[in-house]
């Protein structure tokens, strides 16, 4: 346990980079703090055995108000070296969070973006925004204070066998057998079950999310067994290990523990009464006397460390779940950049014996697949639902790389082109295209940051967004998403279609959307495609086949491997796959007339 905690700090330490001499300067002044709280007891001490020592003839002690001034300087003194402890130890923990975030954000800058996918960006930040802060306590308190305690618990020490060894080591005995009772609660097999019991709490809050997440689904379809027995036994499971380890494991310790602790003295008592006798007889009973006070009053002390280092240690596994998450977005995979670039010879789009599997997927969502796309061709790729359309697409403009195989771009492979160069040149419109929460003429600047006000326009005219603009009362300056200003899925379509043409990439991706397909959307839509893809390289992923009648070629994607490809007539007179998805595509089409002619 102890090996982890080490490399925990190491790994923490590791991101506070420069700033880490910061966090060790706090962590002495927090140690000298303590040690300076400690003095006004030690004055205390001392005017008592100054008062004692002459009584009862008051005026003959001279020391006393020296005392008293010292022990007012250290107490003032050690408060403000605390103050400046803690300012050090908060500077080196914030700029160790702002390291964390700017280094996980610079990982994410080369983590392929088809993770994003899998990863929601609400789940990232809360990983990488959330678990920084949290390490926050740790650096900015948590170490502070183990460091001062631990100061201020050697310095105990050494006081309680300077006074009197022997009701010093009764005190101790009490802190030993407190240490034992918890170390006997954490270690051995214990930290096992503590584990197991963290784990229980996992679930059970995973489970919750899950049955929280799974209402709109229970409501659907009446369905209330299911999700809920999961999440039931979770918090049955999570019960049982919680009451077997604190009644079963932890009750006895504890309890001896809490004893020694908050009765330190249980020891020194008796010791005392054994002492008395032999002191008497010295003749110094008043030292005697002054001594026992001391320890009466210091014994309180060692509980106090021990219970703010107990405290302390509980921040240490705040950080290590923290840690933990950092890592994860810190192993997300990355894009390998390759070190000479090649820049692409034309805006041609090969696949070569291209075979894709996804992260920890049976099997192969493309199948050793190729075509060629000539430069200033429309190609559509077509097929049943789960074929590998968007996986496809999606390599060419590196959301994934391929498992097998290459996919090129002008003749380059994409892997050996420059990932901002690949970027400029392919343009994506995605089916989950998303617009942020911005005026609709940053939404559209997203893809060309130095496009001029008027070139965003023309693009919004190009896309058909006129009536959007039309309708909305900023025109192109109204924030999406604010007030009544929600668009519809087909009008986020046109919008995203004029990112794509301000982008003016001669590789153009398109997945189109049948979702949206309300017949005046679909119209204007049509016409945004049509000005989009002039004069480009065009790969469209089609749903209806009316628009891939006049492709250059038709690629057919069946479970992953490329089953038919032509052009429209072709495939048609082939009778394959192509054919009969034509022929249902067509009985679909008439039916829909029909029923529509009989409203
Ligand atoms: P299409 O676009 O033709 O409907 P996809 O390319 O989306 O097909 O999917 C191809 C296969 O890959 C399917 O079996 C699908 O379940 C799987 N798949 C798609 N996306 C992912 C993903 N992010 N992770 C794992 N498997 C995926
Ligand atoms: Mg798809």
């Amino acid at each position: 346990m102890n090996g982890k905690k080490k490399s925990d700090l190491a790994v923490l330490l590791g991101y506070a980079g420069s700033y880490r001499g910061l966090t060790y300067l706090g962590l002495a002044l927090s140690a000298v703090a303590m040690v300076l709280g400690m003095l006004p007891y030690i004055c205390i001490w001392l005017a008592a055995r100054d008062l004692i020592a002459v009584a009862p003839d008051w005026t003959r002690s001279v020391g006393v108000a020296r005392y008293g001034w010292l022990a007012f300087a250290a107490a003032v003194g050690g408060i403000v070296v605390y103050f400046c402890a803690l300012m050090c130890t908060h500077l080196a923990a914030f700029r160790t969070a702002t390291n964390i975030r700017k280094q996980g954000m610079a990982h994410l800058m080369k983590t392929p973006l088809g993770w994003f996918d899998a990863n929601a960006s609400g789940m990232i930040r809360n990983r990488l925004d959330g678990a920084a802060a949290e390490t926050e306590t740790l650096l900015a308190h948590n170490l502070a204070d183990i460091v001062g305690t631990a100061a201020m618990f050697l310095s105990t020490l050494g006081l309680m066998l300077v006074f009197d060894w022997r009701m010093g080591a009764a005190c101790l005995l009490a802190a030993v057998v407190s240490v034992a009772a918890m170390f006997s609660m954490m270690g051995g097999k214990n930290a096992k079950l503590m584990a197991e019991y963290q784990a229980a709490q996992d679930t059970m809050s995973k489970a919750g999310t899950e049955y929280v997440r799974g209402i709109p689904v229970v409501k659907v379809f009446q369905q209330t067994v299911y999700s809920f027995k999961a999440f039931r036994e979770a918090i049955e499971d999570y019960s049982a290990k919680a009451e077997h380890y604190t009644v079963g494991v932890c009750r006895v310790p504890q309890a001896v523990n809490l004893t020694a602790t908050e009765g330190a003295f249980i020891f020194l008592v008796p010791a005392a009464l054994l002492l008395a006798p032999a002191a008497l007889q010295s003749g110094n009973f008043a030292l005697f006397v002054t001594n026992f006070a001391f320890y009466a009053v210091f014994s309180a002390i060692i509980s106090t460390a021990l219970a703010r280092i107990m405290f302390a240690a509980s921040g240490t596994m705040l950080a290590h779940t923290a840690l933990g998450r950092i890592e994860q977005v810190m192993n997300a995979p990355t894009l390998t950049a390759a070190p000479n670039p090649q820049t692409p010879m034309d805006n041609g789009v090969a696949f070569k014996d291209v075979s894709f599997t996804y992260d920890g997927a049976q099997n192969p969502a493309l199948d050793h697949v190729s075509f060629r796309v000539e430069p200033g061709q429309t190609v559509a790729l077509v097929g049943p639902s789960g074929g590998g359309k968007t996986t496809a697409a999606s390599l060419i403009p590196r959301f994934w790389d391929v498992t097998d195989g290459a996919v090129e771009v002008g003749g380059v492979d994409v892997r050996r082109t420059d990932p901002h160069a690949l970027m400029e040149r392919v343009a994506f419109v995605f089916q989950n295209n998303r617009l942020f929460k911005a005026s609709i003429l940053e939404n559209v600047r997203a893809s060309r940051p130095d496009a001029t006000r008027e070139e965003a326009l023309a693009a919004l005219d190009a896309a058909q967004c006129g009536d959007i603009l039309a309708k909305l009362p900023e025109g192109v300056d109204t924030v999406i998403g604010t007030e009544g200003t929600y668009l519809s899925g087909g009008e986020q379509q046109r919008v995203a279609l004029a990112r794509a043409i301000l982008k003016d990439a001669g590789i153009v991706v398109l997945d189109e959307a049948t979702a949206f397909a309300d017949p005046e959307n679909e119209a204007l839509i049509q016409k945004a495609f049509a000005r989009l893809t002039e004069g480009r390289t065009v790969i469209l992923i089609a749903h209806r086949l009316s628009t891939v009648v006049n492709a250059d070629k038709i690629i057919v994607l069946d479970s992953g491997k490329v089953a038919e490809e032509g052009t429209h007539d072709e495939l048609v007179k082939a009778n394959g796959l192509y054919a009969r998805m034509w022929a249902d595509y067509n009985r679909a089409v008439s039916w829909k007339i029909t029923s529509e002619e009989a409203k």
